[in-house]
């Protein structure tokens, strides 16, 4: 019987990875302050600019979310997607590009290695590729805000961006914040520890305690979560650092673990496991 019905939820569970990974995604609307919006689905979370002028999103998650992810922006505001903006190339962020695109003519905004990366990706649609680039940074002057995109250099990949709505003081962090999570640093695509750290410190410096802050990953945040974040990271490197220093190969710094007290951080994406990795490769 246990068997039987291990196989049937396998059975079930590929079924549904392969058809309906995203059939139960509901897209959840949280009203920021002005005219700022967060989306919630799955992958990361999607930053919203709605307004007389129209509709911007930061980031905007699966292709086949994208008529969920439409619906939900339409209930804010009847205008199609005028701008997209993508905080990085990966695919969790990006993978609506090509539907906005094709169905909302919408216009895709994103530092110049995010276009080069997503070119060199093997099924990449050419509608999905960012069609205005940048390399430091440049401004939106979109439904009474000044929306500035800043790209800071190499953290989570080598084409992050940052998103700040001036007015509404709201920051868009992309994947340099997972909101209470182990992060996850892609060094094979040109992120960085070092940098890493030090995005999130020019991030503190834009903000006040006021800021709305839309992680990647998880939930809404403060000024003083992403403090705490900043902490977890100083401390954990230290602590793999000095291990590193001392000595010990990777496996047994994996096997001496961090302080318990970072345990709940280990719960999404990056177990404890895989942060000690980055931080003694990336060290
Ligand atoms: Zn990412």
């Amino acid at each position: 019987m246990i068997k039987a019905l291990t196989l049937l939820v396998s059975m079930l569970s590929v079924a549904a990875s392969a058809q309906d990974r995203f059939a139960n995604v509901q897209i959840k609307t949280t009203p920021l302050n002005g005219s700022a919006f967060m989306l919630v689905g799955a992958g990361g979370n999607i930053g919203v600019s709605a307004g007389d002028d129209g509709i911007l999103i930061v980031d905007d998650q699966f292709e086949p979310l994208a008529e969920k992810i439409a619906a939900a922006l339409k209930d804010i505001n009847k205008s199609p997607v005028k701008y997209v903006v993508n905080t990085h190339y990966h695919g969790d962020h990006t993978g609506g590009n090509a539907w906005f695109k094709e169905n909302q003519d919408a216009t895709i905004f994103a530092h110049d290695n995010v276009r080069v990366r997503m070119t060199l990706g093997q099924d990449a649609k050419p509608t999905s590729f960012p069609v205005v680039t940048y390399d430091q940074g440049l401004k939106f002057h979109f439904n009474g805000d000044t929306i500035h995109l800043k790209h800071l250099n190499k953290g989570h990949t080598d084409g992050d961006s940052v998103v700040f709505f001036e007015e509404a003081n709201v920051l868009h962090a992309g994947d340099l914040y997972f909101n209470g999570f182990f992060p996850f640093i892609d060094l094979s695509s040109g992120g960085d520890v070092h940098g890493f750290i030090d995005s999130i410190e020019q991030m503190l410096a834009m903000i006040d305690n006021n800021t709305q802050i839309i992680p990647g990953h998880g939930e809404l945040a403060t000024k003083a979560d992403l403090k705490e974040y900043l902490n977890m990271l100083y401390v954990t490197r230290d602590a793999v650092a000095r291990m590193k220093f001392n000595g010990m190969t990777l496996e047994q710094a994996i096997e001496e673990g961090l302080d318990d007290k970072w345990e709940p951080w280990g719960n999404f994406f990056i177990k404890e496991d895989r942060w000690i990795r980055t931080l003694y490769l990336g060290l």
